[in-house]
This record gives structure tokens, C-alpha cells and sequence, in this order.
């Protein structure tokens, strides 16, 4: 099997697994890969429990169509995230129940919206900063992503939901995982009395776990 053949089928089993377990309803949500010759997301109005590998959407850098069905309308979020990210191997972008009711929570800190309640968020988010609402479709928000993607790999979209890049499919789909996870344990204990990770731990985590 060719690399990208196996990159399609990979799409296909985490695209299965995501909507078996309740993280994406509908058609709601979108992945995508870095190829050597061009990149591939999923097809627009496609439900992710029920991809067919040979008709993901291939597409150049100028978001043309290569092959396959026509893209996700997401697709600049994509785009633009992958231009700033050059080791981007995957991006994933989810309308998650627990991200998106956070997304949606007034009093938010912007450049920072979830605390850092356990070391695997902290490893593998660390910052994510809330972008503001924007219309589907309206190109701000492409610019906006662009903006912080070139600092960080994951931001949260008001009003929507997450988008997080990794070196691998692996990688963006442990980290989108990992934030939904603490998005429902920050659900569950904002109005507790809560100990967070200090400065002194979080400089721990980024000192043993660098990069
Ligand atoms: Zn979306």
C-alpha cells in the first residue's frame, strides 16, 4: 500500500472511531493530512463514521481540487493553519460537545481559555487561545487562525469548536482528544475548589517533555 493509501485509510479509522464515541454528530467536524503532493481532507457534508477512502478530497496548496469529493467548506481553516505550520503533519477540527460549550462561555481568558489541570493537557495543548466568532464561511476567521497558528497548535473557536495540528494524524488526534477530555473535566469542576498545576510543575512538564 502507498503512503498516501495508508493516510486515507488512517483518515477513515479515526474518522470511525471519533464518531462512535460521540465526539463528532452529523457531518459535523473535518480532518486532514500533509502529502507529499498536496494535502487530504475530508468531503463536505460527509458524516466521519462513514468515509470511503478513495473519495476523500485531494487538494493543492492553492486549495484546488485534485481529486475525490469536494472538500469540507472548512477547508481554509486548514489552509491557513498548515501555511504557518510547515511541520503540520494533520490538522483536526472538531464542533465537540465539551469544547464547543466552553467555546461558548462568557468571561473566557482569550490568550489562554482552559487552565491547566492535568500534565497531559499541558503536554499536549499547553496555551490555546479562544478566537472570536466568526460567520462559517468569512474569511477573518482564515486570517485570525493564520495569526495564531503561527504560535500555537491548537486554538479554540468561539461559538464553535477546537482546531489542533500534530506532526502526525496520531499526534493532532491525541491532542484534540486530550482537550476534550479537560474541557469536560473543567465542566465538571469550575465551580469546585480547584488546584491547578502550578508554574513550578508546569516548568517541569516543558522541561522533561520538551517541544
Ligand atoms: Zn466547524
Amino acid at each position: 500500500m502507498t503512503n498516501e493509501n495508508k493516510l486515507r485509510e488512517k483518515i477513515v479509522e479515526f474518522g470511525r472511531s471519533i464518531f462512535e464515541r460521540g465526539l463528532t454528530a452529523g457531518s459535523s467536524g473535518n480532518i486532514s493530512v500533509r502529502l507529499d503532493d498536496g494535502w487530504l481532507l475530508t468531503p463536505t457534508n460527509a458524516c466521519l463514521g462513514n468515509l470511503d477512502p478513495a473519495r476523500l478530497a485531494k487538494l493543492d496548496w492553492q486549495g484546488r481540487s485534485i481529486s475525490g469529493d469536494a472538500p469540507s467548506k472548512e477547508a481554509f481553516l486548514h489552509r491557513s493553519m498548515y501555511e504557518e505550520r510547515r511541520g503540520a503533519g494533520a490538522i483536526v477540527h472538531l464542533h465537540s460537545t465539551h469544547s464547543a460549550a466552553v467555546s461558548c462561555m462568557e468571561g473566557l481568558d482569550h490568550a489562554d481559555c482552559l487552565p491547566p489541570l492535568t500534565a497531559y493537557y499541558a503536554m499536549r495543548i499547553g496555551t490555546l487561545p479562544l478566537l472570536p466568532y466568526f460567520a462559517p464561511g468569512d474569511a477573518a476567521l482564515a486570517e485570525a487562525v493564520g495569526r495564531s497558528a503561527a504560535r500555537h497548535h491548537a486554538v479554540l473557536l468561539a461559538n464553535h469548536g477546537p482546531v489542533v495540528s500534530g506532526t502526525s494524524l496520531a499526534a493532532a488526534a491525541d491532542a484534540i482528544e486530550e482537550l476534550e477530555a479537560t474541557a469536560k473535566l473543567w465542566l465538571i469542576v469550575r465551580r469546585e475548589e480547584v488546584r491547578l498545576l502550578d508554574a513550578a510543575a508546569l516548568a517541569d512538564i516543558a522541561r522533561r517533555f520538551p517541544g
